[in-house]
């Protein structure tokens, strides 16, 4: 060894003080894993990581069942919406108040509100992407409504015909006769990691996205990898920029499984605070977007990582799965939760 080195090697105080600085990182680590709720130190000493409670919003009757090819009769739909509010759901978003042309599968909406057994403490959003369509909800005796803004300016522009700024317009008239008479309304920003024709997105623009419709009146902001091509990584960043306009409890997170990304996704979001998720009984829908792409996050598979990390959700899995079992065998398809596929091979 030569004289330099042996120079360097460290005395008995450097070390101590060495160890010292280390034991100092690991309770500054523990502090800031106790305020972003990181589960890895989740342990003997340190509180709950992540929200004690996730509040889940079923989306696969809408968002699901609208981008199925196949049609699903009334009552199928009617019975599947039941057996997700009796499996312990408190939001199941139930259908979409568009026109039959732009989509058919959806044309029932009106025998849907209709036909559907309303539990008490359950929400059961519609989605009215325009005036006409929010009045036919309310007369329809509707309690919620959604609407959803992109992030993306092409995405917005091919699918709406119109810039972000002008469809947040569009919506403005939307959310002030729901607040008029007095219905809550949610608030989806589309694209947030990524969009199918201009790539990745800005997240400053998500933020401003999202703060736009917030201050709108929309009491929450949902956001949604919609082609599902985010990672824990992208979306850190994306909420990063969110939270500094927004606090945590008025976010949602929707993680479309595309590049098997979602429950990941998701765990970042629940680590920054955000504690309403999106999800889809067995991973309905798919994405137009990306040909062969998996749709939504199956409901099934997020209320198993929520039960291991003892996070609760008010929901039963066993009948939770159930559901997912009756609607895929109506649709004739495989259920994609992979804990359905898991529990039916035992
Ligand atoms: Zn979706």
């Amino acid at each position: 060894m030569t004289r330099e080195r042996l120079s360097r090697r460290p005395s008995a105080t450097t070390t101590m003080s060495r160890l010292l600085c280390r034991a100092d990182v690991f309770s500054a680590l523990k502090a800031f894993c106790r305020s972003y709720g990181v589960a890895g130190i989740r342990g003997s000493s340190g509180p709950p990581p992540c929200p004690q409670k996730v509040k889940i919003v079923e989306v696969g009757p809408r968002d699901g069942l609208q981008n199925e090819k196949a049609l699903v009769p009334t009552q199928v739909k009617i019975e599947l919406i039941n057996r997700l509010a009796r499996a312990g759901h408190c939001a199941v978003e139930v259908t979409s108040f568009v026109s039959p042309k732009w989509v058919p599968q959806m044309a029932d909406h009106l025998e849907v509100v209709q036909g559907i057994q309303r539990l008490t403490g359950v929400s059961y959003p519609v989605l009215t992407p325009n005036l006409k369509g929010f009045q036919a909800a309310f007369q329809a005796g509707c309690k919620e409504v959604a609407i959803f803004g992109a992030a993306s300016e092409s995405f917005s522009q091919k699918n709406i015909n119109c810039s972000i700024a002008e469809s947040l317009r569009r919506f403005e008239g939307v959310v002030e006769a729901a607040k008029r008479v007095g219905v809550k309304v949610r608030g989806y920003v589309s694209c947030v990691c990524g969009c199918p024709y201009e790539g990745p997105i800005s997240p400053r623009t998500v933020a401003e996205v999202a703060r736009t419709m917030y201050q709108m009146g929309c009491y929450e902001i949902s956001l949604g990898d919609t082609i599902g091509i985010g990672t824990p990584g992208s979306v850190r960043l994306m909420l990063e920029e969110v939270l500094k306009v927004l606090p945590a409890d008025v976010l949602a997170i929707h993680c479309h499984d595309t590049y098997g990304q979602a429950l990941p996704n998701i765990l970042t979001a629940l680590q920054m605070g955000v504690s309403v998720v999106d999800a889809s009984v067995a991973g309905l829908g798919g994405c137009p977007y990306a040909r062969g792409a998996s749709g939504n996050v199956a409901t099934e598979d997020v209320v198993y990582m929520l039960h291991g990390l003892h996070i609760e959700t008010g929901l039963d899995l066993d009948k939770l799965i159930e559901a997912g079992n009756y609607i895929c065998d109506h649709l004739n398809r495989q259920n994609m939760s992979k804990v359905s596929q898991a529990k039916a091979k035992r």
